[in-house]
């Protein structure tokens, strides 16, 4: 992978904060842009902009044909069976949303059990409250291990065949541990289980295949990936999709309308009320484009390398603390400094021109776990350099200073 030829397609890497050039190493919370992607949507509404799946005339057959386009992108992407099997969503949130109402509310009987881990993201939680408390449903954690891994062996004693869903995250993105997500499936369906996996920290960064993982639901955003926010898809099992009821009703999802009683449209359109985020999905189609012509496997290794070394090079500063398996980890590290709040070490990096995220990363049970309040992190993605680890070292360093702290 050529580094410099990436970054040259990422306009706003090239600017400078606060008077430093910028070290962006927040792609956890969202990724930037390549050219490609910005270039993509700016064609379609200099184009090709009109709605979708109505208009006679040819502006709203290109706007169709680019929309279900990208449709079929994403399953592609994917390795999805086929393009219908995929519902285009506002992001990771809204797909697990849809999954936890449409789906749960209709199989879901009081006292059947939902598992999940204590650190899911609060959009694989709450919604799973939710449809908890609506049915008299029982959630139950797989506990963690003290570096922050699940044991198989947790799996097995947790998932019963009371559990009708399970629903993990594939990686954290607080911990950056890759979860045994086939396996978990594997243990899923053997109990009579359905797997939904929240993907929004993985798909940006591995090669996803939903049939080889056998996942029933599969949730991702567009903006963690390279391309716009406000777009994402959820991938489901075709049977179990065509079994869904609606969440959201209106324009574009019916088949016939009386006065008194409706019909829908056939899946996925069915699950699409209203005028869809159409230079969304065009501009997720161009993300999927690019990161498939650096290759996933590239992307992967990078990220890797670069994870191993920021997680060597931070260990070395005194009074850090690093959370979550320093093996088996995507490139982002979660870190505390001694006695400095997390929000000042982001304060500091920040002036120096370094963008990272502190916060309780909307995973506050997992915080708690972690005997923590917020912590500082660092997410890597794939224009990001061994350099731009070394700035975010030093920088540390320099905020120890200035905190007062020996430096280590
Ligand atoms: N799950 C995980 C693991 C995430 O990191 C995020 C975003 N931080 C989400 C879900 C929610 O994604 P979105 O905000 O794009 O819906």
């Amino acid at each position: 992978m050529n580094i410099a030829e990436i970054r040259k397609q990422f306009p706003i890497l090239h600017q400078e904060v606060n008077g430093h050039p910028l070290v962006y190493l927040d792609s956890a919370a969202t990724s930037q842009k390549p050219r490609s992607v910005i270039e993509a949507v700016k064609r379609y509404y200099e184009l090709d902009n009109s709605n979708v799946h109505r208009g006679v005339h040819t502006l709203g057959s290109r706007a169709t044909e680019a929309y279900e386009g990208a449709r079929e992108r994403v399953a592609r992407f994917l390795n999805a069976p086929a393009a219908e099997q995929i519902i285009f969503t506002r992001g990771t949130t809204t797909a697990l949303n849809l999954v936890a109402s449409s789906y749960a509310s209709s199989v879901l009987m009081e006292g059947d059990e939902i598992v999940l881990t204590p650190m899911e993201h609060h959009s694989n939680l709450i919604p799973w409250q939710q449809a908890a408390k609506r049915s008299g449903a029982v959630l139950k954690y797989i506990p963690l291990q003290p570096d922050g891994t699940i044991s198989l062996a947790d799996v097995e004693k947790t998932v019963t065949n009371r559990t009708k869903i399970v629903s993990v995250m594939y990686v954290s993105n607080v911990l950056g541990v890759i979860n045994p997500i086939k396996e978990i499936t594997e243990i899923a369906h053997r109990n009579g289980a359905v797997m939904v996996v929240d993907g929004a920290q993985s798909t940006p960064h591995m090669r996803i295949d939903v049939q080889a993982l056998d996942c029933d639901f599969y949730a991702l955003s567009g903006h963690k990936m390279c391309g716009p926010t406000g777009i994402g898809a959820l991938y489901g099992r075709k049977s179990l999709l065509e079994a869904m009821e609606p969440n959201e009703f209106g324009g574009e999802m019916i088949d016939f309308v009386d006065l008194y009683e409706s019909t829908w449209k056939d899946i996925p359109w069915r699950f699409e009320a209203g005028t869809p985020i159409i230079a969304g999905a065009v501009g997720l189609a161009a993300a999927m484009d690019f990161l498939e012509e650096i290759g996933l496997e590239n992307i992967d290794r990078h990220e890797k390398e670069l994870a191993a070394y920021a997680y060597s090079k931070l260990s070395d500063i005194e009074g850090i603390t690093i959370y979550g398996p320093r093996e088996g980890r995507v490139g982002l590290i979660t870190f505390n400094l001694d006695d400095v709040h997390p929000h000042d070490v982001a304060t500091v990096l920040d002036s120096e021109g370094i963008a990272v995220r502190a916060g309780h990363h909307c995973c506050q049970p997992l915080m708690r776990w972690l005997d923590v309040t917020a912590t500082a992190r660092a997410s890597f993605y794939l224009y990001n350099t061994e350099q731009d680890v070394d700035r975010l070292a030093a920088s540390l360093l320099r905020t120890k200073e200035f905190f007062g702290h020996a430096i280590g």
